[in-house]
């Protein structure tokens, strides 16, 4: 009886509005945002919706999201509350906002994970080789003694509670580049994921991730990992269904002093560049893990970063080494990425 009942409601309400009752699946489509410029790079968004009206708008928001936290998180911009923790965090504790906080505790723990080798402390050092690019002199060895002993999170003390930043040690600066690019794909795939989108990526800078529904409807999300020798070169193909993927290296981003090569990518142990691995990709469940624990693994090397990254669980690695006969080396979980 009661099935009846309800099975004449149902018809009377496809009688007044027969759209509602014969609903026309409608094929996702893909909007992609095109390249734009962010955080010093270029960033790709593409979202996977039932209307494009809906994907337009969760890309626009993303954008907007990722600009704020690049806005907080710069240390080139002067006003960002990252260079004002910069500028006064040893005189006193400066209260910073909950993202900046997850960032900075999150970055803690990958530099005690990685027993120092991902240290945001690293500002003094990446500075002064910052400059020594600009000008195109290698830093004084004395010069680059005093920024090392600058260097070290062990310094850097977050209150919980207070939500604040402290120094120990004057002339320390916190650099968010080995993690922030991460931070802020996570973000902007969550925002992506509150529009309500079938799927999406976020690319900044060639470090990604992706959920839901592949693009243009094909079976999986497939991104090429690059042959660091060969731009046009594709050296795997990877199967990526809602993780991240992330890689460091110096193939693309070193600099030349004096007939030396040198990586942004510095040793906190040595201040000097971190030299064995010229590709580190990492591949996990967020974009800020893949991206902290790749610029570790760069630091680390192949043989302290593979015991590493067998370590944690989820993750996994694709090493290239600057010796480039010596091929690639990877984690015993990376086989199940690769589609070729
Ligand atoms: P990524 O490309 O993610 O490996 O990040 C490299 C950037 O991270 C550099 O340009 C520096 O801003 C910063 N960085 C360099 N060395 C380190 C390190 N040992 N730990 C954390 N961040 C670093
Ligand atoms: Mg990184």
């Amino acid at each position: 009886m009661r099935q009846t009942t309800a099975f004449h409601l149902f018809l009377a309400f496809c009688l007044i509005s027969p759209v509602a009752c014969k609903p026309k699946p409608q094929a996702p489509v893909t909007v992609d945002s095109g390249y734009r410029q962010v955080m010093g790079t270029v960033i790709r968004i593409l979202a996977v919706a039932e209307d494009r009206n809906r994907a337009d708008q969760a890309i626009k928001a993303a954008l907007n999201e990722i600009s704020d936290i690049e806005r907080r998180m710069s240390d080139y911009d002067p006003a960002s509350m990252l260079s004002t923790v910069n500028q006064k965090a040893f005189e006193t504790p400066i209260p910073v906002d909950d993202q900046l906080f997850q960032v900075l505790s999150a970055a803690m723990e990958y530099s005690r994970a990685s027993d120092g080798a991902f240290d945001i402390t690293i500002g003094p050092v990446v500075q002064l080789w910052r400059k020594a690019r600009a000008d195109g002199i290698a830093p004084n060895p004395e010069a680059i003694q005093t920024a090392r002993r600058r260097v070290g999170y062990q310094n850097l003390i977050l209150d919980a509670d207070n939500k604040t930043v402290k120094f120990a040690k004057e002339g320390m600066a916190l650099d968010l580049g080995g993690i922030a690019k991460g931070y802020a794909i996570d973000r902007a795939i969550e925002v992506l994921q509150d529009a309500g989108l079938a799927g999406g990526m976020v690319d900044i800078g060639g470090d990604l991730r992706c959920f839901g529904k592949p693009a243009n409807h094909a079976a999986h999300w497939m991104i090429g990992l690059q042959d660091p020798a060969s731009e046009k070169k594709i050296l795997l193909k990877l199967k990526m269904d809602d993780r991240a993927v992330a890689t460091s290296g110096d193939y693309r981003r070193f600099f030349i002093i004096d007939g030396q090569k040198h990586s942004h990518i510095v040793d906190p142990a040595t201040a000097d560049s971190a030299q064995e691995l010229s590709s580190v990709t990492i591949i996990a469940p967020t974009a800020m893990g893949a991206d902290a624990l790749a610029t570790a693994v760069s630091v680390l090397g192949k043989e302290k970063g593979i015991v590493l990254i067998e370590t944690i669980e989820d993750v996994e690695a694709f090493l290239l080494n600057t010796n480039q006969t010596n091929g690639i080396t990877k984690t015993t979980g990376a086989g199940q990425y690769i589609r070729n």
